[in-house]
């Protein structure tokens, strides 16, 4: 088993300041008629995945901008500015809007963070490795008492349980962007507002980038197969898939997406002439020095 020590990233926080691989056996079981019954969905903040709200969309047979505006809420990421969604409580309260005394009413199509809980997920990626590595931390809440029910469950047995495996599979893309964008570092700075609203678009508003992805700029720029394009239009799954890979192109240069040929060639007419203006300002910037230096 590996284990990573860290420090608590939030002093006092609820957070078991250790972190462990799937192998980890937490004792914990949340069942009905147990005496903090919906304490954890009275008080919430949820971020959503891209396929949390696909699924919370489709079960309302909403659009998903009908859908963010009536039960999300927009926020930045930390400080690296990253688009992201969180549940929105009731009005005027902290309660999720899905809660009912029998328990949350979208049970099945429940966010990936309530299925987690009271474990969370990590997504890493050291300087030195291609691949994410997942490892989870506890939290331990005191209004909890699920800790201490009699049930020994490996991290691995309590998300099968729970569902999450699929979950977290089809967030991967999403999460791949999120620490690459960290990784980039400050360096980068804040990206632009429309790189911002573009990442909103492809991973949250899929009615939005159904149409986008449908529009005759964005065909006459992106070589896909008539039948590629069929199923990413009719299949909300498919579409988010491929909003991945659209961003992974558009926010990071990555050749996720065939471009035409046309439109490859004006995008390398347009790099070449970027290059020919570097180089003559370099050379008017020389000429200015050596001017100078003979007027001294
Ligand atoms: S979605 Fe369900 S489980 Fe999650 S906070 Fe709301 S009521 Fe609780
Ligand atoms: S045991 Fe924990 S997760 Fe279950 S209802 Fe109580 S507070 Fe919520």
């Amino acid at each position: 088993m590996e284990n990573y020590k860290t420090q608590s990233p939030i002093p006092g926080s609820p957070v078991v300041p250790q972190t462990f691989d799937g192998s980890k056996e937490i004792r914990f079981q949340c069942r009905k008629g147990i005496a903090c019954w919906n304490a954890c969905c009275s008080n919430i903040d949820i971020s959503l995945t891209p396929y949390d709200i696909l699924r919370l969309k489709r079960r309302f047979e909403m659009g998903s901008g009908e859908f963010l505006q009536k039960y999300t809420v927009p926020y930045e990421m930390e400080q690296n500015s990253i688009a992201g969604v969180k549940l929105r409580p009731v009005a005027n309260g902290t309660a999720c809007q899905f809660m009912t005394a029998e328990g949350c009413s979208v049970y099945e199509d429940r966010p990936t963070a309530c299925r987690y809980y009271p474990v969370a997920l990590l997504s890493m990626r050291k300087q030195d490795e291609y691949t994410d590595r997942d490892s989870y931390a506890l939290v331990k809440e005191e209004h909890c008492l699920g800790h201490n029910e009699p049930r020994q469950i490996t991290i691995n047995a309590y998300r099968k349980e729970q569902g999450v495996e699929e979950y977290d599979e089809l967030a991967r893309g999403w999460r791949q962007l999120i620490l690459k964008k960290k990784s980039s570092g400050p360096s980068v700075g804040k990206p632009s507002k429309r790189s911002l609203e573009l990442f909103f678009m492809a991973c949250y508003d899929l009615d939005r980038f159904r149409t986008f992805v449908a529009s005759e700029g964005f065909c006459e720029l992106y070589d896909l197969p008539a039948e590629e394009m069929q199923k990413i239009l009719s299949d909300d799954t498919e579409l988010m898939l491929f909003g991945f890979r659209f961003l992974k192109q558009v926010l990071y240069g990555e050749n996720t997406i065939p471009l035409k040929a046309d439109a490859a060639e004006q995008r390398q007419k347009h790099y070449q002439e970027k290059v020919q203006r570097l180089e003559r300002e370099a050379a008017e910037k020389r000429a200015a020095e050596q001017d100078g230096m003979y007027e001294i």
